[in-house]
């Protein structure tokens, strides 16, 4: 996931890198409040995901009401590159003096990390590599060593960084380096790294990319995941299951990710659309199963369930019991295929048999929509 600025400063100063001071507004009032304590002067920066504010006027600098109001009115309620505006970045404007750049991102198919310098910011890394690959700094770090201040001092001195920017600019990669590490960061992006007028260097802008599958060890990073705003995908996560609502009309509930994919690519080849995505996991229980039945379902669009399970960790017993559950649950007649191969399957199928769903007892996805296509076609 990608953190908005004023969270990615959050952690940034979190690890010692220099930010603006200043806090997020969610209203005009706040923005005013907050405008009055930086003394009357300040930049307004609406919170997205994603860069390209600058160039389209989504930051501006401020120094009363009445241009607070104006930005507001233009920005507050809307959408920047399909991203809804959540927030507003109210901040100590700052006398820049250079524009610099500084990051570290994940290179998974070289299986390191890569440390990036420019001395020319402010624009996009992709333009600075084009235009000016000699001007870009890369230095790969190997995951097995642990980088000090002296490796980043060594290749930005030999870039060219002379004196005190050169001791700050090394203490601050350091910083950016094991603040990418500790919180298993696919990015960790400073463009500008603005220089001020006093030399000072300090972050106006920060892009982080989390490594989702990591949340669990970062409880103040997962706060930070947005709620979709999708009802059923709410209450999925509360069930504990990944759901993704589609358009389609054939609710697929599968006990792996590569298995729902797989039977949603079947039933495309059969001429329906799924309704859903809905991933289990391996921690499948009766009560899981028998609310994300009832979580597929609650989508009018759907007109049939297809189940796809496998019981390897997954107890298939215990689904079965929960998919029964679910179904005498159910406030409207709803055909349904259950294909579950694995563990106890015996139990299993003899459990859904005596609640009077259909079984399919092979490997082959492709007969569970089949079934499915048959049911449809004997309804219309
Ligand atoms: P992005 O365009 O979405 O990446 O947003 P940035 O935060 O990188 O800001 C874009 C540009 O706006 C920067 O390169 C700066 O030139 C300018 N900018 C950002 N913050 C400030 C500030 O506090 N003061 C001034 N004068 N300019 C700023
Ligand atoms: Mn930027």
């Amino acid at each position: 996931m990608n953190l908005l600025e004023h969270q990615g400063k959050w952690l940034l100063s979190r690890w010692g890198i220099p930010v603006p001071q200043g806090r997020v507004a969610d209203s005009r009032e706040d923005a005013i409040t907050i405008l009055e304590e930086l003394r009357g002067k300040a930049v307004l920066k609406i919170q997205v995901p994603v860069g390209g504010r600058g160039k389209a006027g989504g930051i501006k600098v401020v120094d009363n009401p009445e241009s607070v109001d104006a930005f507001f009115k233009i920005w507050d309620g809307t959408t920047f590159k399909g991203y809804p505006i959540s927030a507003f970045l109210v901040e100590e404007p700052l006398v820049i003096d250079k524009e610099m750049y500084m990051s570290v991102t994940l290179n998974a198919q070289a299986g390191n990390m890569l440390f990036m310098f420019c001395e020319e910011g402010g624009v996009d890394i992709e333009e600075i590599a084009v235009q000016k690959p000699e001007k870009l700094l890369k230095l790969s770090l190997a995951p097995n060593i642990t980088y000090r201040e002296y490796h980043f001092r060594r290749a930005l001195s030999e870039y060219g960084i002379k004196g005190a920017a050169l001791i700050k600019l090394s203490q601050l990669a350091e910083k950016l380096y094991r603040c990418f590490i500790n919180n298993d960061l696919f990015l960790a992006e400073i463009n500008p790294l603005v220089v001020l007028a006093n030399g000072e260097v300090i972050a106006a802008d920060a892009k982080i990319e989390v490594d989702d599958s990591s949340l669990f060890r970062h409880e103040e990073l997962k706060s930070f995941k947005v709620e979709s705003t999708e009802p059923l995908e709410r209450e999925s996560a509360d069930i504990g299951v990944t759901y993704i609502k589609l358009d389609g009309d054939i609710g697929i509930i599968a006990s792996g990710a590569g298995l729902s994919m797989n039977t949603m690519d079947l039933a495309y080849e059969a001429g329906y659309r799924p309704a859903n995505f809905l991933e289990t996991g391996g921690g499948i229980t009766r009560e899981l199963m028998r609310r994300s039945l009832l979580l597929v379902t609650k989508n009018e669009a759907v007109r049939a369930v297809i189940v796809n399970l496998y019981g390897g960790v997954n107890p298939l017993v215990e689904a079965a019991k929960g998919l029964a559950d679910g179904k005498k649950e159910l406030t409207r007649q709803v055909p349904m295929v259950v294909k579950a191969m694995g563990n106890q399957q015996e139990e299993c199928w003899r459990i859904l048999e005596e609640a009077d769903i259909p079984v399919i007892k092979n490997h082959r996805t492709e007969d569970a929509v089949q079934y499915v296509k048959g049911m449809l076609e004997v309804v219309n």
